[in-house]
């Protein structure tokens, strides 16, 4: 239904929420699963650019290259629940390293 409106619009918006907020937020929640499975399948095909550890995908982190570039780290778009298509246009930034070679650079 088209609303010429804006505030009968919104209001028809409003009101189709509320008659669907629990379809809409279990949409939303498995919308999020399906990304988050994504981003774990590409992350365990990588392994670290320096030694070649891929045995545990934990131990495998995202290393900016460049600082300047960096709008968030990783872990924190994960915890934001972005998309696996903003996920990986902030990894093309990046170089896959293992904890080890990750403390190794810092101990410097
Ligand atoms: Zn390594």
């Amino acid at each position: 239904m088209a609303y010429k409106d804006v505030e009968d619009r919104k209001a028809y918006h409003r009101n189709w929420y509320a008659q669907n907020k629990s379809q809409r937020v279990k949409q939303i929640i498995a919308y999020q699963e399906r990304e988050r499975e994504k981003f774990l399948e590409y992350k365990a095909a990588q392994e670290c650019k320096i030694c070649g550890y891929r045995r545990c995908i934990r131990a495998l982190e995202f290393h900016h290259l460049e600082s300047e570039t960096k709008e968030a780290t990783i872990n924190k778009m994960l915890h934001h629940k972005a998309s696996f298509r903003k996920l990986q246009k902030e990894i093309d930034k990046c170089c896959v390293l293992c904890a080890n070679v990750i403390e190794n650079c810092t101990k410097v």
